[in-house]
């Protein structure tokens, strides 16, 4: 290895690579509409083919360039992760990397089913999606009439697998599931699970974002704070993206993922490759490095090495902090290809 890239990398902001986010699929079983509307995300739109997605081995090769280039840490995200068929053979393979921490986030549709396979895989950790205790306002965010109960039950079978602790994921968006901001707070409060509340962002263009439809962070606080009073609490880690908050009465904690009205780019230590092998330094981004290209056409682990180490290090993004009227309307990549 040259003796310049013997170090793990900063980018021009001073930031290391800590975590990686994997896409493993851009398809999804759900249609949540601030994500991947049915009016968009139809049975005719071009998903990727299957010659198109990395396969097992690469991403796994990729995963081994990036721990030597200083990840701790492995997110398998989608579109649906638990639609890529043998998903837990890709755990298997990232697991025998060694010293890494795996977790997914899922929608919980297929978890209940396969937890137990994925913990024996050597799956840390999961993360579940649900935006609300009520049915009906759950069924009309999915789209697909998914029912609150099965997610439940999926957490339930998550936490005998061992696959704690759990996050549980709301995303929140105005006049739209609010209201179920406190219900949430209180049942996975006695539940035990850590609930992270996430601001709706700009990404893509096909949910038709506007600021006004933001319920940020200060509000969702002041909301449960109302009834279960709350304290802000040190972060477990630099680049933690969730702001931390106890319960007053040491009964548990929250966190806000203040994405837009609080930007936390300055500690955003974060890399994601989609479910085409293309790197991308900012969920914002416009543009990404195609890893697919460079591992079929021959590149060996250095040169992959070399590639990702300057890349990282010309890392100028911070999107979040430079949020505008004009940078809204960027060519942003979707939410589903890129998985959050
Ligand atoms: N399908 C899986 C799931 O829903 O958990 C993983 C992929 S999904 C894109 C990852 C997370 O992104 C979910 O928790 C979802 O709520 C969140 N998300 C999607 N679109 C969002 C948006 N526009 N603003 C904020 N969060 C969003
Ligand atoms: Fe699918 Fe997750 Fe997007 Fe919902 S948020 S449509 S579950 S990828
Ligand atoms: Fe990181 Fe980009 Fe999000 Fe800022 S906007 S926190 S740089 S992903």
């Amino acid at each position: 290895m040259p003796p310049a890239l013997a170090s793990a990398p900063r980018d021009r902001l001073h930031r290391p690579l800590r975590d990686l986010r994997i896409s493993v699929t851009d398809r999804c079983n759900f249609r949540c509409t601030y994500c991947m509307p049915k009016e968009v995300f139809t049975k005719d739109y071009p998903y990727l083919d299957r010659a198109a997605l990395l396969n097992f081995e690469e991403v796994t090769r990729l995963a081994r360039v990036f721990k030597r280039l200083g990840i701790e840490k492995i997110r398998l995200t989608g579109g649906e992760p638990l639609m890529r068929k043998n998903i837990e053979k890709l755990i298997g393979m990232l697991s025998g990397i060694g010293g890494l921490d795996l977790t997914l986030t899922t929608n919980g549709a297929l978890l209940a089913r396969k937890a137990a396979a994925l913990r024996a895989a050597g799956l840390n950790r999961v993360t579940v999606s649900l935006d609300s205790l009520d049915d009906a306002v759950f069924k009309a965010m999915n789209d697909v009439d998914f029912p609150v109960a099965k997610v439940l039950e999926a957490i339930d079978a998550a936490a005998a697998a061992g696959l704690a602790p759990i996050k549980i994921n709301m995303m929140v968006k105005r006049g739209v599931n609010d209201h179920s901001i406190v219900p949430m707070a209180r049942f996975f409060r006695e539940q035990g699970h850590i609930l992270r509340f996430i601001e709706y962002m700009d990404v893509g263009h096909t949910n038709g974002w506007r600021m006004d439809d933001v319920v940020s962070a200060k509000e969702i606080v002041a909301m449960i704070s109302r009834e279960m009073p709350l304290e802000a609490t040190d972060p477990n880690y630099t680049g933690e993206v969730a702001e931390r908050w106890h319960y007053r009465d040491g009964r548990g904690e929250i966190g806000v993922i203040a994405s837009v009205t609080q930007a936390f780019c300055r500690d955003c230590t974060r890399a994601r490759i989609s479910t085409e092998g293309k790197l991308y330094t900012c969920l914002f981004a416009t543009a990404g490095h195609d890893l697919r290209a460079l591992m079929r056409n021959g590149a060996n682990d250095d040169e992959l090495y070399t590639f990702v180490n300057q890349v990282w290090r010309r890392r100028g993004d911070r999107y979040s902090e430079i949020r505008s009227e004009q940078t809204v309307k960027l060519p942003k990549i979707e939410m589903s290809y890129i998985g959050g």
